[in-house]
């Protein structure tokens, strides 16, 4: 392989969903919910396979997809995008960050971005030639050092990448914090990529669209997928939201990697974009019952806990079972407790620390039934 890849192994979800379906334990690893989404959005999909739409998509989306998508981010959040200009249909958001940094980043030009980050980020910084600076968030609140941010800024910085709510911290970074990434961008003329897939995830404060801050309408590209919010990470719907000449940017990297996608899951996730409020609100409460239901367990296990203000996972110590060593634990959990779970230092710049921060901690999912999240307590309590 390539020497810019060198690094970057199989994803770690690969590996612990791998030893999930080897051990038969239950895999509270890769983040994916173990229930369908809303029954018209998978009956829009049936007609439109059963009716023959089958067939490449538009390369920019299905017009009915964009002009949803711009109808969402005008009801929750007061922004104004143009369906025909302004948005882009990815195949998920992974495709969307990539085509983001792929076609906003030059070889050398450096991208400030959040650690512990979602994995393809590097990856896809390193395809791009570009150069990631992270900026570190630490255990127990995971707050944004925007101080460090500021400090890490260079006259090669280009693109800061925020994700929130934040995975895997489950940080929802506020209006002030938000606020300080805005004045930065402004100040040094950054392009802002925000990567809020967990939009409706929120239990506690509220998502903060990075766009609505003052002078970033048009500076940012806002990035988001049908994955989390419709409990279709199989579909690989995502988007993106930005200044027409930011689309264009992206659209002509798109165009070359996957041209378009998912035909008829698109006018699916446009009806289910419609849907109203309480589906959106209902996600979020019954999430949030279930991430109360796991901490619980997790605490009473021993673990010490972070509680996630969004997203559907929980970071968790494992130092006080012993598990100094994260990725050795999450290797052992199975044949220990029957349960998978990921090692949050793997999101964490491994060449950027000599001491690589989060090695004792571990992420476990909870976007699962009830019983299921049931049976994982029972047998996690065992590890005392
Ligand atoms: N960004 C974050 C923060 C994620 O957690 C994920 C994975 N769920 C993605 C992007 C990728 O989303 P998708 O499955 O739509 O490609
Ligand atoms: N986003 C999900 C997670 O963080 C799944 C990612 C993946 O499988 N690539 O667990």
């Amino acid at each position: 392989g390539i020497t810019r890849m060198r690094g970057f192994g199989t994803t770690i979800f690969s590996e612990m969903t791998a030893l999930a379906t080897r051990t038969g334990a239950i895999n509270l690893g890769q983040g994916f919910p173990d229930t369908d989404g809303p029954g018209l959005m998978l009956r829009t999909a049936v007609n439109a396979i059963q009716s023959g739409q089958n067939q490449y998509a538009p390369g920019p989306g299905t017009p009915d997809l964009r002009t949803a998508i711009a109808r969402h981010q005008g009801d929750w959040y007061g922004l104004d995008f143009d369906p025909d200009t302004e948005i882009l249909v990815t195949a998920g958001a992974t495709e969307a960050i990539a085509a983001t940094l792929l076609g906003l980043c030059e070889p050398g030009d450096e991208v400030l971005c959040v650690e512990p980050y979602y994995d393809s980020y590097a990856a896809v910084i390193a395809l791009a030639g570009a150069v990631r600076r992270p900026v570190t968030l630490r255990p127990p609140d995971y707050r944004l050092d925007t101080a460090a941010l500021a400090a890490s800024i260079t006259p090669r910085t280009r693109v800061i990448l925020i994700n929130s709510p934040h995975n895997p911290t489950g940080a929802v970074f506020d209006r002030h914090e938000l606020a300080e990434v805005a004045r930065l961008c402004v100040q040094h003329d950054l392009i802002a990529v925000t990567d809020e897939v967990y939009e409706h995830i929120v239990f506690h404060g509220e998502h903060v669209p990075l766009a609505t801050l003052p002078g970033m309408r048009d500076r940012t590209v806002t990035i988001s997928s049908a994955g989390k919010t419709f409990s279709a990470t199989g579909w690989k719907v995502g988007w993106i939201c930005a200044a027409p000449d930011l689309v264009a940017a992206v659209a002509r990297v798109k165009q070359f990697l996957t041209f378009t996608n998912a035909a008829p899951f698109q006018p699916a996730v446009a009806a289910a974009l419609g849907l109203p409020r309480d589906y959106f609100t209902s996600l979020a409460s019954d999430l949030r019952a279930k991430r109360d239901l796991l901490c619980q367990g997790l605490v009473a296990a021993g673990f010490d806990v972070h509680i996630p203000a969004g997203t559907y996972f929980v970071t968790a110590d494992a130092a006080p079972l012993g598990g100094e060593d994260g990725i050795a634990f999450c290797r052992a959990l199975p044949e220990r407790a029957g349960v998978v779970a990921v090692p949050v230092g793997v999101f964490y710049d491994q060449e950027a620390h000599d001491v690589v921060p989060g090695a004792s901690l571990v992420r476990f999912a909870f976007c699962k039934q009830d019983n299921v999240l049931q049976e994982a307590v029972r047998r996690l309590e065992g590890l005392r």
